[in-house]
């Protein structure tokens, strides 16, 4: 027997997630039947409510579900959010938010489902990627302290050019792993929320000079020269040193790194800005194309016109940088046109404030 509901109706109700059509002043128009249920209520008895009504969100403050509808891209799926079912147990949710174009109400499409069984596959992924590089890191540091014996010469045995050549390039190649090892090792910490900042006043031309002259040598190799414009009584920022070290040392490697051909100058300088240090990188390298721009702090992303010109690379950097200064209450954003330069902003709390 054909059933007299319309189709549509019938995979609204079936359909196994939390489903929510809301108005722009997050007022429930329709839901289905599995929202219901996540709230512990009946299917009609939400309708009407606003959404914050209906569903105990447990972290008021995250980005999206808590902010006007109006400001509210269409999102991919965002697990900042915790519930409080009826029967007391707290599950973290994932959820995706959709504008839906229409002239008059402007309503807004809601996808809710339970979180823990991709949370807990999340937490399995980090934990393996943690175990696998801190097995790494051993073998590799015993590499790096065996090559260092033999470039060094220890016992004075003669060595020609081409074994020199040969062991530095080894040097290298296993210093690129030591490096990809330690961002997985940090990419793993920050999903697992382990990254530890241990804050004090940090002195960032100090800093900043530390890393301009250890990369001295890579700078010159590329054809780039680094010129800082520091203020000689910057105020220190409060920051965790090597943490904020290692995002200088990311930002001016990949201004040096993604040159184009010719000598070209990577600026770095500081400002004080509403009691935070901005610090600019600006290079006169390939650039970011437009359509990249989007997704250029996201984990493992790489530009096409940096996999041509640069085949080494993980993506990780900018992620790790972006999180690191998130952490200490900072930004980081940036400009760049392709074929012209990039200038990547991060800032800082200065100290005591
Ligand atoms: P990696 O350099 O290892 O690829 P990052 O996370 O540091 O990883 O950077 C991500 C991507 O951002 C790069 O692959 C490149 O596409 C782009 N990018 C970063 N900095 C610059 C820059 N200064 N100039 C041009 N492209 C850049």
């Amino acid at each position: 027997m054909l059933s007299s509901q319309p189709l549509w109706e019938i995979l609204f109700q079936h359909v196994p997630i939390a489903v929510l059509i809301v108005d722009q002043k997050r007022i429930i128009l329709q839901s289905n039947p599995l929202f219901a249920k996540l709230v512990g209520s009946e299917t009609k008895a939400v309708h009407g409510k606003t959404l914050d009504q209906a569903l105990l969100l447990l972290q008021p403050n995250s980005k999206t579900l808590s902010t006007t509808w109006s400001t509210i891209p269409t999102t991919d799926w965002v697990t900042d959010q915790k519930v409080k079912l009826a029967n007391g147990e707290i599950v973290p949710i994932a959820y995706q938010i959709f504008s839906i174009p229409n002239d008059d109400l402007e309503p807004v499409l809601v996808l809710i489902k339970d979180a823990r069984r991709e949370l807990e596959l999340m937490e399995l992924r980090s934990e393996f990627v943690s175990i696998v590089s801190h097995q790494l890191r051993t073998p590799a540091s015993a590499v790096k302290w065996y090559l260092e014996t033999l470039i060094d010469n220890r016992r004075g045995n003669p060595i020609n050019e081409w074994q020199s050549d040969k062991m530095h390039q080894a040097y290298q190649s296993n210093e690129r792993m030591i490096s990809l090892i330690n961002d997985l090792l940090n990419v793993s910490r920050l999903d697992s929320g382990k990254f530890e900042l241990h804050p004090k006043s940090v002195d960032l031309s100090k800093l900043i000079d530390e890393v301009k002259s250890e990369l001295v040598h890579f700078a010159s190799a590329h054809n780039v020269e680094i010129i800082s414009h520091l203020p000689s009584d910057l105020s220190p920022v409060t920051a965790d040193s090597d943490k904020v070290r290692e995002v200088i040392l990311n930002l001016l490697t990949n201004a040096i790194k993604y040159n184009q051909p010719g000598h070209h100058e990577v600026i770095i300088a500081a400002t004080v800005k509403d009691k935070m240090i901005e610090i600019a990188v600006q290079d006169q390298g390939i650039g970011i194309p437009k359509k990249g721009q989007a997704h250029i702090f996201e984990k493992f992303y790489r530009a096409d016109n940096a996999v041509e010109s640069q085949t080494e690379g993980s993506g990780l950097g900018l992620y790790i940088a972006r999180e690191i200064i998130r952490l200490h209450g900072g930004d980081i954003w940036l400009t760049s046109e392709e074929g012209v330069g990039t200038t990547v902003y991060f800032n800082l709390p200065i100290y005591g404030s």
